[in-house]
């Protein structure tokens, strides 16, 4: 028997989380970020910032003409209107990351994960793992954005209605995780984290 053992390396996997606005998506990724053991690729908005966001942790906060002139240059891999503001994930970091075998995990919403999906970019198409966060009613949801109490009452609506046409595209995403507490959810989400990187058709092969 040989004693020379295969060794392996893996290319990184594209989380891509999608959840309606108030299903906890934010207190999930922060926490998540906690283990540093992926790269969160920060988004571009041309919204205005919340209370104690900061800009190059949250999102990049952009004016719309800087917006447009990135996307003119090409610099999104994706880029949606959501809530009447646009938001666009950097293509640079995210594809130098995938290549050099480290995970990256996007919260984007679920017309920027579908143009994911349909990116004529095999490698990109490859790394991708999407989950859709489903909230437990629309009744709940409420409830947390009134919670919240960062949004007016007409911006609730609008997010409400929102909300409802992005859970009906739950199927279109490989995993969809019934929101419950926030401990059941990250444990949730580390267990796709997990499996996800064991899959066969990323790993690589050195010979030696
Ligand atoms: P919020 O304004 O509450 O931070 O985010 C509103 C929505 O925009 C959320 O559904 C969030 O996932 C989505 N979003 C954030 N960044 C991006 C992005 O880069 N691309 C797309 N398509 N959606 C994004």
């Amino acid at each position: 028997m040989s004693n020379s053992s295969p060794t392996f390396s893996r290319t990184g996997v594209l989380f891509v989380l999608s959840a309606p606005s108030g299903a906890g998506k934010t207190t999930l990724t922060t926490s998540l970020r906690q283990k540093p053991d992926f790269v969160y690729a920060v988004s571009c908005t041309t919204r205005e910032p919340r209370r104690g966001e900061v800009h190059g942790e949250d999102y990049f906060f952009l004016s719309d003409a800087d917006f447009q002139a990135r996307l003119a240059a090409g610099e999104f891999l994706e880029h949606a209107e959501v809530h009447g503001r646009r938001y666009g994930t950097l293509k640079q970091t995210v594809i130098e990351q995938l290549q050099s075998g480290v995970d990256v995990l996007i919260d984007i919403d679920t017309q920027g994960a579908a143009s994911i999906r349909a990116c004529g970019d095999p490698f990109i198409r490859s790394a991708l793992a999407d989950v859709f966060i489903m909230p437990p009613s629309l009744d709940e949801l409420r409830r947390r954005l009134m919670r919240r109490g960062t949004e007016t009452e007409e911006q609730i609506e609008t997010r409400l209605a929102n909300a409802a046409k992005e859970m009906e595209n739950w199927r279109e995403y490989r995993y969809t995780l019934i929101s419950g507490s926030m401990e059941e959810d990250i444990e949730k989400f580390r267990a796709v984290m997990r499996a996800e990187r064991y899959l066969s058709r990323r790993l690589i092969h050195h010979a030696r």
